[in-house]
């Protein structure tokens, strides 16, 4: 048997490619599925150019692949399953489905006994409070993504937007946390084993991660029970690939607030402050390999390069040799558009200004 593989991955964006990478250096073929042809990955992998819900090319994707993973969260868990004969899909589709619905995914987590806010589904409107009691937030369950489909409910005018958003979709309201900081935890599966990474601290803006500082500023003790409830719920899901797991830190307590079942903009730092990255424990735990673990070289920064940052950020490299530039190959540079980001290895990470704010 040999020991190459041809690995499909649903989506060619920058973490499609920052996996291929890791997949290609260990001598394996990748091919992904992705409706641009000149998708990051393309640099990098064979790309079959279509609609992600198209049928015949996810046939396609899996008569090409030894094996298929993705790299989001909302990919068609029926349209994988219908493939299921004709390829390997180690991480399975019920991890997706459950992280594509913030009622399984609270459901999981409480039985799993992980600390989360307190919240209740809301089927409709009818279910809403008549009243404003304490600040909430309203979140749709299916779809929401940097902070889309929210309402933070602090007033009448809210509670009314809240109405039309629960009216539209199923949804879940939760206390709303006076947090003290956001953190991560990235966490890799082979199926068996876990390994973990070091915790990340994350500053967003408008809802999209600026930021991440490694490792967080907190204390040990809190840094081991983010760890540990990151290999709690790995361990529970009997994890294959990469998860990240992102947190508060409310009331010197550790919450879990939401999971994404892949790579994630929070763990790029790996690539180079850790001995291996988020994308290569990715690959060997999909591939059943055995796992690291994992040794942080040094603490580090990572800033976003959003659309409007690009020539900051540019700059910023020709100044400083030593901080490490990607840029994923995207042609448009769009406002908010990920288009790349620098990783500075520092233990002085407030001298390390955002691009944007
Ligand atoms: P989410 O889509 O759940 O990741 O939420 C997006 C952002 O909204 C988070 O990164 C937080 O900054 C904020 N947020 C989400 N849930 C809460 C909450 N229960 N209390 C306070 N802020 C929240």
């Amino acid at each position: 048997m040999s020991y190459t593989k041809t690995i499909g991955i649903l989506g060619g964006g920058q973490l499609g490619q920052m996996m291929a990478i890791a997949a290609i250096y260990r001598g394996h073929r990748v091919v992904v599925l992705d409706p641009a042809a000149d998708c990051p990955a393309s640099k990098v992998a064979e790309v079959i150019v279509a609609p992600y819900d198209d049928e015949n090319a996810v046939r396609e994707l899996a008569k090409r692949s030894d094996l298929i993973t993705y790299e989001f969260e909302n990919v068609d868990a029926n349209a994988l399953d219908s493939v299921a004969t004709l390829t390997n899909i180690p991480q399975g589709t019920d991890l997706l489905r459950m992280t594509q619905d913030r009622r399984r995914e609270k459901a999981f987590l409480k039985d799993a006994g992980i600390p989360i806010a307190p919240y209740q589904v809301i089927e409709s409107a009818a279910d809403l409070p008549e009243e404003i009691s304490q600040v909430r937030v309203l979140k749709t369950a299916r779809g929401g993504y940097d902070g889309h489909g929210q309402v933070v409910i602090r007033d009448e005018e809210d509670l009314k937007k809240a109405r039309e958003l629960a009216d539209s979709a199923p949804c879940v309201l939760e206390d709303f946390l006076t947090f003290e900081m956001e953190i991560s935890v990235i966490v890799s599966g082979n199926g068996k084993d876990i390994t973990v990474f070091p915790v990340q601290e994350n500053i967003h803006r408008h809802n999209i991660l600026s930021k991440t500082i490694v490792p967080a500023r907190i204390s040990d003790e809190l840094a081991q029970k983010a760890k540990a409830l990151a290999w709690k719920i790995a361990k529970n899901l009997q994890l294959y690939g990469t998860l990240c797991i992102e947190m508060f830190v409310a009331g010197g307590e550790i919450l879990v607030n939401e999971l994404a079942p892949r790579p994630h903009n929070s763990g790029h730092y790996s690539i180079e402050a850790c001995d291996f990255s988020q994308f290569d424990t990715h690959i060997l735990g999909i591939l059943g390999e055995n796992l690291p673990e994992i040794t942080l070289h040094a603490p580090a920064v990572m800033l976003n390069v959003l659309g409007q940052d690009m020539q900051k950020a540019i700059s910023y490299q020709k100044e400083h040799p030593k901080a490490h530039l990607h840029l994923y190959g995207k042609e448009q540079a769009k406002h908010n558009r990920k288009m790349g980001h620098v990783t500075v290895l520092t233990d002085r990470p407030d001298e390390v200004e955002e691009f944007h704010l």
